[in-house]
């Protein structure tokens, strides 16, 4: 709040890096960082260039997600270079842990952890750059938003009411901070019966109230699914193991949609 009081320092763009798009949630494990992997592998296959940057230094699960375990190389210049895997560019404080496992993040300590992720990397030639981000707003969410113009923020949520309160939270600390929202994609709300394909409501359903009350929208609704878990707990994105499924063309639309 005092950062909004004082307004925000100027941000420096990322050279050679043409737009950062954060994915958001209010609580975790609703499926954040599946989409983050999903979204950022479907903009590959059209083309694009990208990268995935994990800030979500409490919990990483792009180099699990991603299949990328090795710590990335250090140039001359003593500049990271981001591993690629299905043509995706990947940081991860899960990459770095070797040097940061007895760490307790502290704010600072968190803020320089994403700074050195953002600028201490060789990006650059990027279309895009992912970044996921921890659930809430805290530390990363701030650092963020102060160094680096934020082209829009995707909120992932369950439709339950309960993900979707702290979701609204979070997305209104963006509007104060000038990050425009892209819009929503719901997980898990719904399943698709294997045998008669019977369309199966998982929640009572809060969407709707959630997307008036920020005036945004739902840019993809993806099913609970066990492939996707399966895949994400393999290293193979469900965009590049299942591409035929419904879930994999909501996924490729919402990458278009961007
Ligand atoms: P978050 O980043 O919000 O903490 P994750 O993306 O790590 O959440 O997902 C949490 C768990 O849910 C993971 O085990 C993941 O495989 C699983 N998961 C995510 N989305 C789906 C889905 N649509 N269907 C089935 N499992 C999913």
């Amino acid at each position: 709040q005092e950062l909004m009081a004082r307004g925000l320092p100027k941000r420096a763009p990322l050279p050679g890096v043409t737009n950062i798009v954060i994915v958001a949630s209010g609580k975790g494990g609703v499926g954040k960082s599946t989409v983050a992997v999903n979204l950022a592998v479907s903009l590959a296959n059209m083309g694009k260039h990208v990268g995935l940057l994990d800030a979500d230094i409490f919990g990483p699960s792009v180099p699990l997600m991603m299949n990328i375990h090795e710590e990335p190389l250090v140039d001359d210049n003593n500049l990271m270079i981001p591993p690629i895997n299905y043509g995706v560019k990947c940081l991860s404080m899960g990459l770095l842990a070797k040097q940061t496992d007895a760490i307790i993040w502290r704010g600072p300590l968190v803020m320089s952890a994403v700074q050195r992720l953002l600028k201490g990397a060789v990006w650059s030639p990027l279309d895009i750059l992912i970044v996921d981000t921890p659930p809430g707003t805290g530390d990363v969410h701030l650092s963020l938003a102060q160094n680096v113009p934020i082209a829009g923020v995707l909120l992932v949520s369950t439709p339950q009411k309960a993900a979707l309160e702290v979701t609204l939270r979070g997305a209104q600390m963006y509007r104060k901070l000038g990050i425009p929202i892209i819009g929503l994609t719901e997980n898990m709300g719904h399943a698709i019966c294997g045998n008669c394909q019977t369309r199966m409501e998982i929640f009572h359903n809060a969407t709707d109230s959630f997307t008036k009350q920020i005036g945004t929208s739902v840019l993809a609704s993806i099913p609970l699914d066990g492939n996707i878990t399966e895949c994400c707990d393999k290293g193979v994105p469900s965009v590049i193991k299942y591409p035929e499924t419904e879930y994999a063309k909501s996924y490729q639309k919402l990458a278009e949609s961007l």
